[in-house]
């Protein structure tokens, strides 16, 4: 090994930490413990027989586009197909060249880290907001300025207050990162007046905003129809969209839909990165939607999770010691946890795992000092049985962390917001 190595890493990369919750995350792992950390989808809803049948045909008819080496874009088929797909929500004028596919839509906030921030320049978040998130415009050496999130996500108008003490200052942010439906950590989702008034800030100021949309589709009822900040500011806003969560995260395939001019930069940064995107991943995903079987798949995964929040949320009704608060999301695969002021999810975390189960902490999911008394749950990983049998584990945490932190109280009935 080369003596004094670390004098060899750039400054950026000196920089990078190993994060204490990613630690935390890695002992969620032990067998036996029912973990409610991970962001994982539900393993048994994966269409393994339908992409099987799909690859066959993929090698058979495009052997040679799908194992080669493919345009950095990403495949033509696949782009038009999330142009229409996308005009479903977004019904204004955009076409192919305003769509590039990249590898997952974490290396999509990689990319467009990579094309806007230098380092010191300011980044606008929700608070809570996702870890990974975070973690990639970070990595570019940003600054944050958080604007905290109610139960309907972001506010309007703390947001014009929070960029205006910004602009007192002189300073303009590079994006205003917001994740509109059932928000990754909090489940919260914004009403449309809201998704209209953050574009409106943003076109009125000229402003970016980086929409992330993983889990839009995951609604557990009809009524949650919204549409895309995108709609509202094509010119302003960088949309997000990934298959991730509607039909499989280990194929990579995601999609960024913007303004030509951020496309093309992401192109160049992509081809640093890894020249294209794997081709045959594309070409399953699009398949999966040329052969209608897309439509369906989200059917089914809604109607599992929603079966899932029902029986976390019951179960917490059941067993969690008053004075506990959580979010009731409408879709998605996260709700978040408020335990009394006073009690601490860190300390709490190694009690939790004796018993056996797992959260994430709320602090990860803040760039400022906060969150201690929150925490996240996944309700989509874990079975029916598994989320009812967690719950009990983790109230019993909860009461002796509430006993320990002197906020207590008798009784056992709810507040849910
Ligand atoms: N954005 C958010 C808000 C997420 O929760 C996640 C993953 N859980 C991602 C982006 C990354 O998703 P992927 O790279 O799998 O598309």
């Amino acid at each position: 090994m080369v003596k004094n190595l670390e004098e060899f890493f750039s400054e950026r990369a000196q920089g990078m930490k190993v994060s204490e919750i990613r630690e935390l995350l890695k002992l969620t792992n032990k067998p036996g413990i029912i973990s409610f950390a991970g962001g994982l989808p539900d393993p048994e809803l994966f269409p393994a027989e339908k992409i099987e049948e799909i690859c066959t045909d993929v090698l058979a008819k495009y052997k040679k586009h799908a194992l080669q080496y493919s345009a950095t874009e990403g495949i033509m088929p696949l782009r038009e197909a999330l142009v229409d797909h996308m005009k479903r929500t977004s019904p204004c004028d955009f076409d192919v060249n305003n769509i590039i596919i990249t590898s997952g839509s974490q290396q999509a906030l990689d990319l467009v880290s990579k094309i806007f921030v230098n380092p010191g320049d300011y980044v606008v978040t929700g608070a809570p907001t996702y870890l990974g998130g975070i973690g990639a415009i970070r990595a570019y050496e940003a600054r944050f300025k958080s604007v905290a999130l109610d139960e309907h996500g972001m506010k309007p108008d703390v947001l014009r207050t929070t960029l205006d003490e910004l602009e007192k200052k002189g300073i303009r942010p590079k994006f205003i990162y917001v994740v509109p439906s059932f928000q990754n950590p909090m489940g919260v989702t914004l009403p449309e007046d809201r998704r209209k008034e953050i574009a409106e800030i943003a076109i009125e100021r000229d402003l970016l905003i980086l929409e992330d949309t993983p889990y839009c589709e995951l609604k557990f009822t009809d009524q949650e129809n919204y549409k895309d900040i995108y709609f509202y500011a094509p010119e302003n806003t960088i949309h997000m969209g990934t298959f991730s969560k509607i039909l499989a995260p280990g194929l990579r395939v995601a999609w960024v839909l913007a303004p030509e001019e951020v496309i093309n930069k992401i192109v160049l940064a992509k081809q640093g990165a890894d020249l294209c995107t794997a081709a045959f991943p594309q070409y399953i995903a699009f398949e999966y939607m040329r052969r209608g079987y897309i439509y369906n798949h989200i059917e089914e995964i809604r109607k599992v999770y929603g079966e899932k929040r029902d029986t976390m949320i019951e179960a917490m009704k059941k067993y969690f010691p008053e004075g506990v608060k959580w979010t009731e999301p409408k879709g998605g695969m996260f709700l978040w946890v408020t335990l009394p002021e006073g009690c601490d999810t860190v300390r709490m975390f190694e009690r939790a795992l004796k018993r056996n189960v797992a959260y994430v902490i709320g602090k990860a999911f803040y760039v400022e000092d906060d969150g201690k008394n929150a925490m996240r749950l996944n309700f989509t990983h874990s079975t029916l049985e598994e989320i009812e049998e967690g719950i009990k584990r983790l109230a019993e945490t909860i009461r002796e962390e509430m006993k320990l932190s002197g906020c207590l109280k008798a009784g056992n009935s709810m507040m849910a917001f």
